[in-house]
């Protein structure tokens, strides 16, 4: 169906990576519920931001085992509802039973949003640790596919991973596993944040070998500006992964070696390698630049406005 159909509807994702954009490749920009007013307060300084410059989406997470489930679905409907912006909304189903399930997506299509993220989400508290099932909820990711899908006209997503899943034996079966998502109707995926572009190009050629009518659905980057070495040490840790050497090793040299790391140099070198990698993602044909933002907006803009995406001034001081 096309949007202009229901006309009521948000457009899918796969219809907004269709529609013009400004730049060499459209964007998208994933955002985090706040947690205190000051929070909220930046969050809609960057929506409103990335808003003037037309993403193709932009996303929010779902609290791992349900922790946001109220301020995922409110800031989501305001999103949706308050913005031009197409919505696309994460929900996990670790801790909860279908009809928990069941009801958050009643709730989040009242708030009129028909794009989902699907995820499986990892334990509350220790993302490594031993993945409990719901006694009645699902097993994993595919299942909530079928189950949003099931219950009206959603567009779904689903994750994927350059590096493979932490918990998948080997890539083979992580592969297969995306296959199987997107067999179970996702539309296309969103990668986990990674910092060697060859892993991307092979998970894509990977997918393609599995299944050709499964790989050419968009399969897209997920890509973060780095401002802090300590912090993405953090995050990757608890994705169970690591940096790559030659990446560890530039930051380090411009972290210094002072008892606290240059933040500013640290920054510089992680806007340029997220420009390089952006520039390598659109010169391998990549269908969208999806960016953490994680509320901030500046680092990423600095990111687009160097690939040549018309930022609207949002680097201008006012
Ligand atoms: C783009 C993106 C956004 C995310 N957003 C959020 C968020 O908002 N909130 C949050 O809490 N977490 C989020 N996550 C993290 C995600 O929930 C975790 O990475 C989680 O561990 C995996 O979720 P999944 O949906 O890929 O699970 P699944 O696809 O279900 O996979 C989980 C594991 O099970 C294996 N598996 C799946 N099906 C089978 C099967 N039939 N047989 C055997 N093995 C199988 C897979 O290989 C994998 O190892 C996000 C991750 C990404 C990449």
């Amino acid at each position: 169906m096309s949007a202009t159909e229901n006309p009521g509807r948000q457009s899918s994702v796969v219809q907004r990576l269709a529609a013009p954009h400004s730049g060499p490749v459209p964007f998208s920009v994933e955002f985090m519920p706040p947690k205190t007013s000051d929070d909220e307060a930046r969050l809609w300084h960057a929506v409103r931001t990335f808003e003037r410059m037309n993403p193709a989406f932009v996303s929010l997470t779902y609290g791992a085992g349900g922790s946001t489930r109220e301020r995922t679905t409110r800031i989501a409907g305001e999103l949706a509802t308050t913005t031009t912006l197409t919505t696309v909304a994460h929900l996990t189903a670790v801790n909860h039973s279908i009809a928990e399930l069941r009801g958050l997506i009643g709730a989040y299509a009242a708030e009129g949003i028909t794009n989902i993220l699907a995820l499986r989400g990892d334990p509350p508290g220790d993302p490594l640790g031993e993945w409990v099932e719901h006694p009645d909820g699902l097993r994993y990711a595919s299942e909530l596919v079928e189950l949003i899908d099931s219950l009206g006209e959603f567009h779904v997503g689903v994750a994927s991973f350059p590096e493979g899943h932490h918990r998948a034996p080997n890539l083979a079966a992580d592969t297969g596993n995306l296959v199987r998502k997107l067999r179970a109707g996702a539309e296309y995926s969103v990668s986990q944040i990674f910092f060697d572009v060859e892993d991307y190009l092979r998970l894509r050629d990977r997918v393609v070998a599995a299944d050709p009518e499964q790989g050419a659905k968009p399969l897209i980057p997920g890509l973060m500006p780095i401002t802090s070495l300590a912090s993405v040490r953090r995050m990757v840790q608890l994705s169970g992964s690591a940096l790559p050497a030659d990446v560890e090793e530039r930051l380090a040299r411009a972290a210094g070696d002072g008892p606290e790391e240059d933040r500013a140099a640290v920054r510089e070198v992680g806007i340029d390698l997220c420009t390089e990698m952006s520039e390598r993602l659109i010169a391998e044909g990549a269908p969208c630049l999806h960016f953490c933002s994680l509320n901030f907006a500046r680092a990423t803009s600095e990111v687009l406005e160097r690939l040549g995406i018309d930022t609207r001034g949002a680097l201008t001081p006012a």
